[in-house]
């Protein structure tokens, strides 16, 4: 048995033949103390719905529920894992319901309907992580459904995503994430805390919304950063020819010749805000 009363997840994977697939982003943490130290991340959990996407086997799952968490609510596409599910679901009875089905098909602000704060916390697969991340960014309500979200990327996504303008890393999710929210990198975790192990380095990325971030139309904002940086080693008078080149530019005051990654989040705005 494990701290709460549950076999172990390596018995629960062998019993359910859960082999990791690949097409399906399956990497999965059995260390029950980094799975407490991603629950803790995720902030106080007593009052709140956690929408988890892909729990797997669960072991997120078991311990955001041990870490005091009032609901979760988890979408899993891999049908092998509900049984495995079924059995946390019924060692804590009314707190986990498991969504079978694809997180890219989910309504989440539909789901998170449940009149608690809501916080999002995921080892995300790898595959449909980014994608995820940028629509709970860009969804058009704000402040969004979610109070928090805490998600494990790979490292260099992580760093996309807390990066600052002029450097390496900055582009448009750094703009995105700046924006209308504050993230930060809590903590790293290595290739082999993982079964199988990823070939990289992952990191656990904490992200908050602004109450009132800058306000400008997430679409335009989308579609300038997406220009901006799909050229970005171009001049934005040169990368931005589409949405008003140079004359864009200059009645916003940004000198033409400047490059996508030396802009700030500010700037950015102001330029959204022009087209
Ligand atoms: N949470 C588990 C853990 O930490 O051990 C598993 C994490 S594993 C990186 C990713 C999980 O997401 C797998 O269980 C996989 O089946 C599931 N998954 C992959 N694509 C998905 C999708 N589009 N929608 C929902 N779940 C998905």
């Amino acid at each position: 048995m494990s701290f709460d009363g549950l076999p172990p997840l390596r018995d629960v994977i062998d019993r359910h033949e859960l082999r990791a697939k690949k097409a399906l982003g399956q990497n999965f943490l059995l260390d029950l103390n980094l799975t407490g130290k991603i629950a803790r991340a995720a902030g106080d959990l007593t009052h709140a719905t956690v929408i988890e996407v892909g729990p797997g086997p669960g072991g997120l799952t078991r311990a955001l529920l041990a870490h005091g968490a009032k609901r979760v609510i988890a979408i899993e596409k891999d049908e092998r894992c509900l049984a495995a599910l079924d059995e946390i679901s019924r060692h804590y009875p009314g707190r986990l319901q498991v969504v079978p089905g694809d997180a890219l098909k989910t309504d989440f602000a539909q789901l998170a309907s449940t009149g608690e704060p809501v916080r999002i916390a995921a080892n995300l697969p790898y595959n449909v992580g980014t994608e995820l991340l940028v629509r709970w960014l860009t969804v058009r309500q704000w402040p969004p459904f979610y109070q928090s979200m805490t998600l494990m990327f790979q490292r260099e996504v992580a760093q996309r995503i807390v990066a600052e303008p002029g450097s390496e890393a900055y582009g448009r999710l750094g703009v995105l994430a700046g924006w209308r929210t504050q993230a930060r990198i809590a903590f790293d975790v290595p290739p082999q805390a993982f079964t199988p192990p990823p070939k990289v380095t992952s990191s656990v990325v904490h992200v908050v919304p602004r109450e009132e971030p800058l306000p400008a139309d997430v679409g335009k904002l989308g579609k300038l950063t997406e220009a901006a940086f799909g050229q970005r080693r171009k001049m934005l008078r040169q990368s931005l020819k589409g949405l008003g080149g140079e004359r864009l530019l200059e009645s916003v005051g940004i000198d033409p010749t400047r490059r996508a990654e030396t802009l700030s989040v500010e700037e950015f705005v102001r330029l959204a805000n022009a087209t």
